[in-house]
């Protein structure tokens, strides 16, 4: 089917759906992230990810941040060649699909908005049925993506990204719960924002692991906040951070630009580690993962590695490709929920909010 000619199907075919077969074998669903400033699609079938083709977006560059506005517009450039590129890379047609799962919630509720109604579109036009999915679920479970070292339930997962930062206890793969999250800047927001202070272009974070990499992460203490239960607090830092550069001699950035990556890295990583000891000590729960951006930072990775050994934990981290925004993860939770029986009406609509 020619994706082009989605819009008149949407007119011509509205009947209503009869019951979806639920079968272990042979589902295919198509998946759409557009949470953010990235267009990501995936196929996937039978929990299998057959493609996951993600279209960046330059445009927010000279911006230093993510501009919503135009994230909307280029989801909207975006979203069919990179649908066709999904179908393509999977060698599938629209006809093979079973469901069309979208990204409901939390993040730019313009972003958002292009996916689901691109997703019902589609979902109308094949008669399929619609699967919405929660992104932060999403990034949970891309631990369970094309791999034989996957975590046996139940399983904690510290979710860090540039909007979030959480502790989630996954008892299967429907049943999670937050116990415990930043009460202001995400992990990742605290890497972009110490990067912004020194000067280093956005997105800061990727460049921080960098030059960390030729730094001594011991050379200068940074505040670590007292926050109780398994709660996290990033805002603190950043304030460190800018007072300690603000009584430095002029040049002083440049001189120690290692040095004080290697040292903001290690302080972020040593406030996240330490919470996700503290859930497994309250949990009794040692099977260990990591996901979202963050997780692609390499000092957070080694570090993750070096706690299981020494504490006997069995730790697991997403491929590359599946820890930053994608769709593959939507795909994967559509494929648990459609086995489930978890669908979507036509009046599902996006939400900002990231209650789950
Ligand atoms: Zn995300």
């Amino acid at each position: 089917m020619n994706l082009y000619r989605v819009i008149f199907y949407f007119a011509a075919n509205m009947s209503n759906h009869e019951q979806y077969p639920l079968r272990g074998e042979g589902i295919t669903i198509l998946a759409i992230e557009s949470s953010c400033d990235d267009t990501s699609v995936a196929v996937c079938r039978n929990g299998v990810i057959l493609s996951n083709i993600i279209a960046g977006q330059i445009v927010h560059e000279k911006y230093g941040g993510v501009v919503p506005e135009l994230a909307s517009r280029a989801h909207m450039q975006n979203i069919v060649p990179t649908v066709q590129a999904a179908l393509d890379t999977a060698n599938t047609t629209m006809d093979k699909l079973d469901a069309i799962a979208f990204t409901q919630s939390p993040g730019l509720i313009g972003s958002l908005l292009v996916g689901v109604q691109f997703a019902k579109s589609v979902a109308l036009a094949l008669d399929k049925p619609l699967i919405a999915v929660h992104h932060m679920q999403a990034h949970v479970l891309a631990n369970l993506i094309d791999t034989d070292n996957k975590p046996d339930f139940p399983f904690l997962c510290l979710t860090v990204s540039g909007g979030h930062t959480q502790i989630v206890l996954a008892k299967s793969p429907l049943e999670l719960e937050v116990i415990g999250e930043t009460i202001d800047d995400a992990a990742g927001e605290a890497f972009d924002k110490c990067a912004k202070i020194m000067g280093i272009p956005y997105p800061g974070g990727p460049l921080i692991d960098k030059y960390a990499k030729e730094g001594n992460p011991l050379a200068f203490k940074f505040a670590e906040p007292q926050m109780p239960e398994l709660n996290f607090s990033f805002s603190g830092l950043k304030t460190s951070v800018l007072y300690f550069l603000q009584k430095q001699e002029s040049g002083f950035i440049a001189a120690n630009q290692a040095d004080l990556c290697a040292s903001i890295q290690y302080t972020i990583i040593n406030i996240l580690l330490k919470k996700l000891k503290k859930a497994v000590q309250q949990t009794g729960i040692s099977n260990v993962c990591i996901a979202g951006g963050v997780s692609a930072n390499s000092g957070l990775r080694n570090g993750l590695t070096e706690m299981g050994k020494k504490h006997g934990w069995k730790t697991f981290i997403p491929a590359f490709q599946y820890c930053t925004d994608n769709a593959g993860m939507i795909a994967i939770t559509a494929h648990y929920k459609y086995l489930a029986g978890q669908f979507a009406g036509m009046e599902a609509s996006p939400s900002a909010r990231a209650e789950w």
